[in-house]
């Protein structure tokens, strides 16, 4: 039976005199402990220039625009705020407006995902990454499910730790970090956690995660410039994963 760090591929024969050696697949050193990998979903697993979170944006906006009543620039402002003061807009609504999240949800993301497109690079990376592989997201698992099927990431991932699983109280309150771990059995000093909201990685941190901040044109709060709790930065998560797997002979 092969074995799992080999992806099928078998092991690779060093030269080496008279001996023989054999490599472990290789893995930045400095990742070698890492057991758990743990994404975001949106704007992490496809690109903020996809365009996705804006259509997003818009239904959001409709949303709050006939839940109150009033005009496009008034939802904006208030969509935004229980966005930077709650964690999610969704967060804010509920709390102030006892609004129903799953009619929020199925409203919000009910959008075409034409924009989206398979990702073979990362599809290509993820098989080779040898541990656990997660979603955590603050959206649904329906809508992740969608996503994931659009960019040819439906057999890639475990599970997905969505809103629902959180109870509502999403990243970055570091409960649901916690029942992240909980959840599934991780431990947090053998996980790395990606996403593109910087201070969403800062309360992984915290727990003794390692960090990825995928900074690839998403909005960050605003007054929001301390990256202290990031351990690596790209531009591209599939990119990055390439990276650290090449071989480090
Ligand atoms: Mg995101």
């Amino acid at each position: 039976m092969p074995l799992p760090w080999l992806n099928g591929k078998g092991p690779r024969r060093l030269a080496g005199g008279t001996a023989t050696f054999y490599r472990l697949p290789t893995m930045r050193a400095e990742l070698n402990h890492i057991r758990n990998w743990i994404f975001d979903l949106d704007n992490t697993l496809y690109p903020a220039s996809a365009n996705l979170f804006p259509l997003i944006d818009a239904r959001m906006g409709e949303y709050i625009m006939k839940l109150i009543g009033c005009d496009a620039v008034e939802a904006h402002r208030i969509q935004k705020d229980y966005f930077f003061a709650h964690g999610t807009t969704l967060s804010g609504l509920m709390t102030e407006h006892a609004v129903d999240p799953h009619h929020f949800l199925n409203y919000v993301h009910d959008i075409d995902m034409d924009v989206l497109e398979r990702n073979e690079a990362l599809v290509a990376a993820l098989a080779r990454l040898p541990g656990r592989k997660l979603i955590f997201t603050n959206a649904d698992t329906d809508y992740a499910g969608r996503i994931l099927e659009r960019i040819g990431l439906h057999d890639s991932f475990e599970a997905v730790h969505d809103i629902h699983a959180t109870g509502f109280r999403p990243k970055p309150d570091p409960q649901a970090y916690q029942g992240l771990c909980d959840a599934y059995g991780l431990d947090p000093a053998h996980s790395l956690f990606v996403e593109d909201l910087a201070r969403n990685l800062k309360p992984a941190k915290a727990i003794g995660m390692a960090t990825v901040w995928v900074d690839n044109g998403s909005e960050q709060p605003p007054n929001d410039s301390d990256r202290s709790f990031i351990d690596y930065t790209t531009k591209d998560i599939g990119h990055w994963l390439l990276e650290i797997l090449e071989d480090q002979a």
